[in-house]
């Protein structure tokens, strides 16, 4: 069944039924969608028959890689015993009561309490709800308005978008819709960008501090809660000088507003801790984690509350607030299952340890000698390599620039699978990753870096 008839059958059905909203229409009948059907380790192939190394581990997802019969035996016993069961009726399943103790022992200390959803979106829109609800319990019903970070991406249901900072998603629902009363933005804390004659260590302060102001613009009595991803994925890999984090909890603390962490993208080993709270050295007050979680073997997501948070949902009356799948067993089994893999074959220990250093070496040196990048961002196995139209004098590709997207399609025609994210190319691949595969993965890179730069005259 694979082949190119194959493929001109898939992408004919694909075009007349499929809805690509994150598409440009006239590009996708151009090439037509890369259609992946089949994963092993760190590649997939396409329905050519192409094995490409997959950088971007599905979308920042498959932590443990492709092909773990030990996930698929796991996903048919527990179907075969219960597919399903809700939690509406005071009830829940053996296998989402181990996840939920499973969690509590690889979270960082006091997150221990657990709400399951189905994707980061809802998670993170669960979090306003039941952040909300909190501090209606806790006497405090004007604290209402929520900071997120510009570039910050949470998710694409109303609220998940509204509390992110990514223009386009926002403008196309200002098209139809306003973002949502009550959330707010501060800057991304992007030194290499907007550090000016700063030190890192200045820039971060200041960055931190841009929090503060907004909260004391808004009163403190009406700020529930910040969030933020501990490196901004999705924004382009954005790395937040040191010190900035310590910087955010303190300010938090002090003006009682909550520390929300998204560890949607950074959770489950990606820099080298299980958590990136950890890589930080912060304590959240609540934590998104999604993706990781199960690998993407399975739709799953969490929030994980402390335990003041957990102590005023438990006594503060019914908060009719929950999906169908919320918890769904055979998710609950497979993500356990997943946690299972990273413990016992050491992935976290193994990106901090051996395969991050390496990567970031080979991909540092690269940024370093290439004449098309300007600065290397990210930790553990995640990095964003900055195009620049001249590194020399520090000008940066205009927003609409198609440099990186034509990176990325070259990289594809060579077998890897990269992201660009405006004008920066991103690569965050399983964890599972080998030095020979690093190797690769580099010598692919620089093949895309050298033709886009080629065809921008940049040398
Ligand atoms: N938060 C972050 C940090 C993400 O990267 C994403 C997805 N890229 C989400 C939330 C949303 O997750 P989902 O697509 O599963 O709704």
């Amino acid at each position: 069944s694979i082949g190119h008839n194959y493929t001109r059958e898939l992408r004919q059905l694909d075009d007349r039924h499929n809805i690509h909203p994150f598409c440009d229409g006239k590009q996708l009948i151009e090439r037509g969608s890369t259609i992946i059907s089949r994963g092993e380790g760190c590649y997939v192939w396409d329905s050519d028959g192409n094995r490409l190394l997959d950088g971007m581990a599905g979308l920042w997802c498959v932590n443990v890689g492709y092909g773990r019969n030990e996930l698929a035996d796991v996903a048919a016993k527990q179907m075969r015993e219960l597919p399903f069961y809700n939690m509406f009726f005071q009830s829940t399943t053996p296998p989402q009561i181990s996840l939920a103790a499973r969690l509590a022992e690889v979270t960082p200390d006091g997150l221990d309490h657990f709400f399951f959803a189905n994707s980061g979106s809802e998670a993170n829109d669960s979090i306003i709800r039941m952040v909300l609800h909190f501090w209606k319990v806790e006497g405090q019903p004007t604290k209402r308005h929520f900071i997120g970070r510009n570039l910050g991406y949470h998710g694409s249901t109303m609220a998940a978008v509204s509390i992110g900072g990514m223009k386009p998603m926002q403008d196309m629902h200002a098209a139809g819709h306003e973002i949502l009363p009550g959330f707010h933005h501060i800057g991304e804390p992007h030194w290499y960008r907007h550090g000016g004659d700063q030190s890192p260590e200045d820039f971060a302060k200041s960055a931190a501090a841009e929090l503060e102001d907004k909260i004391i613009e808004l009163g403190a009595e009406n700020v529930a809660g910040f969030i933020g991803e501990p490196i901004q994925g999705a924004g382009g890999v954005i790395e937040p000088p040191a010190g900035y984090w310590k910087e955010i909890e303190r300010i938090c603390r002090k003006h009682d507003v909550l520390m929300i962490v998204d560890e949607v993208i950074c959770g489950f080993g990606r820099l080298g801790e299980w958590f990136g709270a950890q890589y930080y050295g912060v304590q959240p007050d609540v934590m998104t984690m999604a993706k990781g979680l199960s690998s993407g073997y399975l739709p799953i997501s969490a929030v994980a509350f402390n335990s003041r948070i957990n102590e005023a949902l438990r006594s503060g009356g019914v908060l009719s607030h929950g999906y169908t799948y919320s918890g769904h067993p055979v998710a609950c089994a497979v993500a356990e299952a997943n946690i299972d893999i990273i413990e016992n074959e050491g992935l976290v220990e193994r990106t901090r340890e051996e395969t991050g250093p390496y990567f970031n070496e080979v991909i540092g040196q690269i940024a370093a000698d290439h004449p098309l990048v300007g600065e290397k961002r990210g930790a553990g196995l995640l990095a964003g390599l900055q195009l620049m139209q001249d590194r020399g004098s520090k000008t940066f590709f205009e927003a609409g620039s198609t440099a990186a997207i034509q990176c990325r399609e070259t990289a594809l025609e060579n077998g890897l699978i990269m992201r660009a994210v405006g004008t920066a190319m991103v690569l965050c691949p399983p964890l599972t990753i080998t030095r020979g595969e690093i190797d690769e993965l580099a010598e692919k890179t620089v093949m895309a870096l050298d033709a886009t730069a080629k065809v921008h005259g940049i040398k």
